[in-house]
């Protein structure tokens, strides 16, 4: 990495935050930061932590793949030419005849005030409005840009204002620009020795699907993204996927990925708003019901309130969520779906942990005590009678059943995770520290 480009220079601290550059027809807002960083290696600029790659509220309607926004520390004696910078770089770069409506926001200041933390903790669950982001850099005398309706500002701030309580860190390396579009080659068992050798990385292949999970499928500049617990092991990690294919370049992000940060709060029954995130703790109401399609409803009951669950075949839980019966305590995790005209309001379930196992019980013939075998009817009110030695009884009893679920946490399989779920490897794991160390090749143009 040239020098010059971790020169310390005593000056302001400028935060950059930036989304909604891209479109499902390409681009990526990962992309343009790696094309951003990549110019200000001209500039006289300090790196005083790494990007961070941002997701937010998963569950909001219009995002275009995973709700991801980005920001940028770093020290500047010219923050002025970096901010024309920055917007020269959105402006030219976002897909905006497909849609996209880039958000821009620059704050200097080393420390980042509780009002960003407490915007930024709100889009992770909830849905912000694009006034209430509008009004916010009025109040706080924040300098921004726009394009667009400046949707983009929303995750713009949040990226900025984020504070991590637990974090992992991403690779992602990016293609040649004639390779956009093109069938990504990856050596599938390269990737899966990588895992198998990097256990502080994860996400990467599904051994029970013999999946790559690592690269994207969509036109976008990502070749792949390694996702792990410390920025070493996702640089070795890249090291080993193998490929005809010759990467651009990289960089790591971190990021509050694999941390299920979005399911952190309990949400409210008595006022659930659409497009929420988070969990709730109830009693099963009914038995579950498999629906056409592989998916399964049931709902449980909360304060009086009832809530429909619904729980998608990808997920690999919906036969354990069909072994639920009315009176299981559970926690479920997830998105609230908006009521329309053929779906009452739902949370489609990102998890669920069982509480309480109700007993099953069901009505059986009595058991004979001496042959220990069940007895058998002798007609309608007749009563019961061993078959072996006779001996009779009048009433059906009940028999406990055991039941074919634990008390436990159910987590989607991983070809089915979202951004932001923690996966089975993570649980029980925080990153709390985080050192930035600049000597790392944090970013690379090969
Ligand atoms: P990618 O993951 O490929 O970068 P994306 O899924 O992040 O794409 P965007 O194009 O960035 O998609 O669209 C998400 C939009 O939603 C952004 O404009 C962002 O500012 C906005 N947004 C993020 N969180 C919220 C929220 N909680 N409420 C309302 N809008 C939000």
């Amino acid at each position: 990495m040239p020098e010059q480009f971790f020169h310390l220079v005593e000056d302001t601290v400028l935060n950059i935050g930036f989304d909604d550059t891209d479109s499902p027809k390409g681009m990526c807002t990962t992309y343009l930061a790696y094309k951003i960083v990549d110019s200000l290696k001209k500039e006289k600029v300090e790196f005083i932590d790494y990007p961070k790659l941002i997701r937010f509220n998963p569950n909001i309607p219009w995002k275009t793949r995973g709700n991801g926004a980005v920001s940028l520390k770093i020290r500047t004696s010219s923050p002025e030419k970096i901010k024309k910078k920055v917007i020269r770089f959105v402006t030219k770069f976002s897909d905006l005849k497909n849609g996209a409506n880039p958000g821009v926001v620059f704050f200097e200041s080393k420390a980042v005030p509780d009002q960003f933390t407490k915007f930024s903790r709100d889009a992770l669950w909830q849905l912000v409005s694009r006034s209430r982001a509008k009004k916010f850099l009025a109040e706080n005398n924040v300098d921004s840009f726009h394009i667009g309706n400046g949707q983009g500002l929303i995750g713009a701030i949040g990226a900025i204002g984020y504070k991590f309580d637990d974090h992992t860190y991403e690779l992602l390396s990016y293609r040649k620009r004639s390779k956009f579009g093109t069938k990504r080659n990856i050596v599938a068992s390269s990737v899966k020795q990588m895992q198998e050798s990097l256990p502080k990385t994860f996400n990467s292949y599904d051994t029970k699907k013999q999946k790559v999970l690592l690269a994207p499928r969509g036109p976008d500049p990502v070749f792949f993204g390694v996702r792990g617990e410390n920025v070493d092991s996702v640089l070795s990690a890249s090291k080993m996927i193998k490929s005809d294919e010759k990467p651009v370049g990289h960089m790591v992000f971190k990021s509050n990925q694999g941390t299920g940060d979005h399911l952190l709060n309990q949400l409210d029954v008595l006022s659930l708003k659409p497009y929420s995130s988070g969990v709730i703790t109830g009693t099963v109401l009914d038995e579950p019901e498999m629906k056409l399609g592989g998916y399964v409803m049931f709902s449980i009951l909360k304060q009086g309130v009832k809530v429909n669950c619904a729980v998608y075949k990808p997920t690999g839980i919906t036969q354990n969520a069909l072994n639920l019966i009315k009176g299981d305590v559970i926690r479920v995790g997830g998105g609230l779906r908006k009521a329309s005209k053929n779906h009452t309001r739902t949370l489609n379930v990102e998890f669920f942990q069982v509480l309480k196992l109700q007993e099953r019980k069901v009505p059986a013939n009595p058991l004979c005590t001496r042959c220990n075998k069940r007895m058998k009817s002798k007609g309608r009110s007749q009563g019961f009678e061993c078959v072996k030695c006779g001996r009779k009884k009048t009433k059906k009893v009940t028999m406990t059943i055991p039941r074919n679920l634990q008390k436990r946490l159910y987590i989607p399989q991983s070809s089915a995770h979202r951004h932001l779920t923690r996966p089975q490897q993570r649980i029980g794991i925080t990153n709390k520290e985080s050192k930035f160390d600049k000597k790392i090749p944090w970013f690379s143009v090969y």
